[in-house]
């Protein structure tokens, strides 16, 4: 293959590390491609109001600020295109992408594929996402100030986010599946000692109410020991039972964590085995299981792009 048809770089991912990477990458003229995966727009795209991103002081709707990037990439000449990655060789360069019966040579990758919150999967949940359905406390608790609601989990993440939406809850149920649970001993005290949360265990989600008014009304709840069934009135569910990183393509081709995320060096650095694996970055939610925030996810996809532009100038191309 001619060398002009190998890529400066392809971008896994159009959320919101992705997008920045490609705007960053093609405002250095690497004309990048952006794999668009199987969330396009990544978490932003099926979120409402985004009132903590810097630089829109009455918010955005996350699918706008989305389009924005997509807009700002694309004026300076990524290309975006939908694609699902069939296989993956990162063992030679430059490295080979198999996007359907096509591949793909590219001198560098940015992974931007982010990671997807855990639903429950009923229909009825995912008829209402966005109408008070959320698995983003920090994005969507505002809009529930002065009501009920119930956050689903017994992990940190759960309790994290039952004690933070008590800043604007009156009242905060959280529905844990099993007896125990697993949430840090520390974080579980806080939230057992706080007034505005209720627990409620061994109770799963059987049916969110409110597909037809099209907002949450409450949740039809079941006792897993007792088998009860009860309705609670709430105006929103929020969804605290983990995420899973959109990583297993990379399994034994890049260094993971037990829980599937890609660990970077220096934020952006993939390795394997221990090394750094020379040419592949990854940012976003992939790597990052700690603040998974749009402007940290875009903060770190400057710098993939930034990395790429250092290794393909140190390499001559
Ligand atoms: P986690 O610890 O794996 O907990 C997931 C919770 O969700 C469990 O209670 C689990 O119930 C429940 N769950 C899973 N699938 C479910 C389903 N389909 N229906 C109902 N419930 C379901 O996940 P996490 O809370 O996201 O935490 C992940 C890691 O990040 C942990 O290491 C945690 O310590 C860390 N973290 C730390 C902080 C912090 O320190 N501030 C904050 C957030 C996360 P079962 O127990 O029944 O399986």
């Amino acid at each position: 293959m001619p060398e002009h048809e190998i890529r400066d770089t392809v971008i896994l991912g159009s959320g919101c590390s992705g997008l920045t990477a490609a705007i960053y990458a093609a405002r250095s003229n690497l004309k990048p491609l952006v794999l668009e995966g199987h969330e396009p727009g990544g978490q932003l795209s099926i979120t409402t109001l985004v009132e903590n991103f810097p630089g829109w002081p009455e918010g955005i709707q996350g699918p706008e600020l989305i389009e924005n990037m997509k807009k700002q990439a694309t004026r300076f000449g990524a290309e975006l295109r939908m694609g699902h990655l069939d296989g993956i060789n990162l063992s030679e360069h430059p490295f080979q992408l198999k996007v359907g019966k096509e591949v793909i040579r590219t001198w560098t990758l940015i992974i931007a594929s982010g990671a997807s919150a855990r639903w429950l999967n009923l229909p009825s949940e995912q008829a209402l996402i966005g109408h008070g359905v959320s698995s983003c406390a920090t994005c969507d608790g505002f809009f529930f100030s002065g009501k009920e609601i119930a956050v689903i989990g017994g992990g940190d993440s759960a309790m994290e986010e039952a004690l933070f939406l008590t800043r604007f809850a009156t009242k905060v149920t959280l529905i844990n599946r099993s007896e125990s649970f697993r949430a840090s001993k520390i974080m579980l005290e806080r939230a057992v000692a706080h007034p505005q949360i209720k627990f409620r265990s061994n109770t799963i989600v059987e049916e969110v109410l409110g597909v037809e008014e099209k907002e949450v009304k409450g949740l039809r709840l079941k006792n897993r020991k007792s088998g009860e069934e009860d309705t609670l009135e709430v105006s929103a569910m929020f969804l605290g039972i983990g995420h899973e990183p959109n990583a297993k393509a990379f399994t034994g081709l890049l260094d993971l964590d037990d829980d599937g995320y890609i660990l970077t060096r220096d934020h952006v650095f993939t390795t394997l085995r221990g090394q750094v694996l020379q040419g592949v970055f990854a940012c976003g939610d992939i790597q990052d299981r700690r603040y998974r925030q749009a402007i940290t996810a875009a903060g770190s996809g400057c710098m993939a792009a930034l990395e790429v532009e250092r290794y393909l100038e140190e390499h001559g191309r």
